[in-house]
């Protein structure tokens, strides 16, 4: 089906998502259009840019490796790519340069080991980082995390200082989401930014959730504002084929060590002795990359900011959040983990919430099988921050962890995040409060699960999934 919209008295039309009309059968014998409320984790496809990529399967080839015709071609569309990425965030390759990753979490990975971090190094971290921005800067240095209020607000005044009080001879490296995966805030990058490099600190942004839903200008709007290292993933932004990129400052990346070698990275090479290339993206891209992934990311940023437009985009999701203030308030068993008097130039549209007496991952489990909308729950990767939002104390936090690692998934706490993209209407909205109101109303229902292996609450008698005939091709 194609939505249409009305944008600032034109018409625009949405352009068509992969998948968007699936149904499914739910276990009250109904067959529902699939809600998909799970674009915190991964976005449904544009349909344009897998036809595309299906056009360019006609002359994939080898990219930089081969003197073939799809050799030619494959490597001149994959370089394209660098450039379309780096403009949709307001840069050009004489000042910025891209290295091709798997997701974001790989992203950081590859950073924090090109960064060399040591014991000496300190590394300011907000209190909501997702663990793709959390661990991989666990080696050693000295972490400095930086609070949020239940809105995820971030400190300021804590960050300030903390900078200010720090006087190690290390890296200070300042790692921020731009957007929360759980409240959906946004962050004010620049602020922080100008604040990192006046105390001598670089920044680097995880923008994994920022990326499909507000412009990203990355020079900022003054000196000192600009961000140093940026990460994002595909599979968050409408484009299929996985993939994601490291952006960096050309001046300070090119000082850096490749993490990894091999293949690609190197101009010459003899048993004893190697030269890396003296070509950036060369030297830093062993092995073939993800070449669908990096095309179908830049083609998602085309979408995104010149055929949709960010204007849209904010306006959109304005309409979806105006649509949780106006209903949610009348279901009273309903809480919620993020500030709905947040407009869309403050806050994504997600809803984190719980329902009294309900288990998340239950009320999850109902969302999906009996009202075939799809959601996230738990810790959802944030387990300190989660546990804050709750009101857990240390106690409570050791005693689920320990439930957890016994196999007792029933008594780890979480939240439920309905997660809104493009591919939704304010509509949505009425369908996700209409299941959570008769979720709230029947617990009953609850007998009817059990919890499975996997660690999710699954309906008595439904056969589980088995994939095995997908292969058989
Ligand atoms: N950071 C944030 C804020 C995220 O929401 C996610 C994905 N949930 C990640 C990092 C990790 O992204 P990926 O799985 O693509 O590595």
């Amino acid at each position: 089906m194609i939505l249409k919209w009305l944008c600032m008295s034109t018409k625009f039309v949405m352009p068509e998502f992969i998948g968007n009309d699936q149904l499914v059968k739910t276990t009250n014998n109904e067959t529902l259009k699939y809600l998909n409320l799970d674009n915190a984790a991964t976005t449904p496809a544009f349909k344009v840019i897998a036809k595309k990529l299906d056009a360019f399967l006609e002359t994939y080839g080898s990219i930089h490796r081969g003197s073939g015709y799809k050799s030619q071609i494959s490597t001149a569309i994959f370089e394209e790519a660098i450039p379309v990425i780096l403009q949709y965030i307001g840069v050009s390759p004489s000042s910025y340069a891209l290295i091709a990753t798997h997701n974001t979490t790989s992203a950081i990975n590859k950073l924090t080991r090109m960064l060399g971090i040591t014991e000496h190094d300190t590394i300011f971290l907000s209190e909501f980082e997702h663990s793709a921005n959390d661990l991989p800067w666990r080696k050693g240095p000295q972490i400095i995390r930086i609070p949020a209020d239940e809105a995820g607000v971030f400190d300021m005044n804590f960050y300030e200082d903390a900078l200010k009080n720090c006087r190690v001879s290390g890296k200070k490296i300042v790692a921020i989401s731009g957007a929360s995966s759980i409240t959906g805030a946004i962050t004010p990058i620049h602020e922080i930014a100008k604040l990192a490099h006046s105390y001598g600190a670089n920044i680097m942004v995880d923008a994994a959730q920022l990326v499909a839903h507000r412009e990203i200008k990355l020079m900022g709007n003054n000196t000192g504002e600009e961000i140093d290292f940026i990460s994002f993933s595909g599979h968050k932004m409408y484009a299929p084929y996985g993939g994601g990129v490291l952006i960096g400052r050309r001046e300070i990346f090119e000082k850096m060590t490749p993490d990894d070698i091999g293949g690609g990275s190197v101009d010459f090479v003899t048993h004893d002795s190697y030269d890396l290339s003296q070509n950036f993206f060369k030297r830093v891209t062993a092995g073939t990359p993800n070449v669908l992934g990096l095309i179908s990311i830049a083609l998602s940023c085309v979408m995104l900011k010149k055929n949709i437009g960010f204007n849209f985009i904010s306006n959109h999701e304005q309409a979806i959040l105006d649509r949780m203030k106006e209903k949610l308030p009348s279901l009273n068993s309903v809480r919620t983990y993020c500030d709905l008097s947040y407009d869309a130039n403050k806050k994504c549209s997600i809803l984190t919430f719980s329902i009294e007496n309900v288990h998340p991952n239950l009320v999850a489990a109902r969302l999906g099988h009996e009202f075939g909308i799809g959601v996230r729950q738990g810790a959802i990767c944030q387990f300190s921050y989660v546990a804050k939002l709750l009101g857990l104390d240390a106690s409570a936090i050791q005693k689920a962890r320990h439930s957890l690692l016994a196999g007792q998934g029933e008594n780890m706490f979480g939240i439920v995040r309905a997660s809104f993209g493009l591919n939704n209407e304010p509509q949505d909205v009425d369908r996700l409060l209409e299941a959570l109101s008769e979720i709230a109303t029947s617990p009953s229902k609850t007998e009817k699960y059990y919890f499975n292996k996997n660690g999710e609450y699954w309906p008595q008698g439904k056969p589980e999934i088995n994939a095995s005939t997908f292969y058989k091709v």
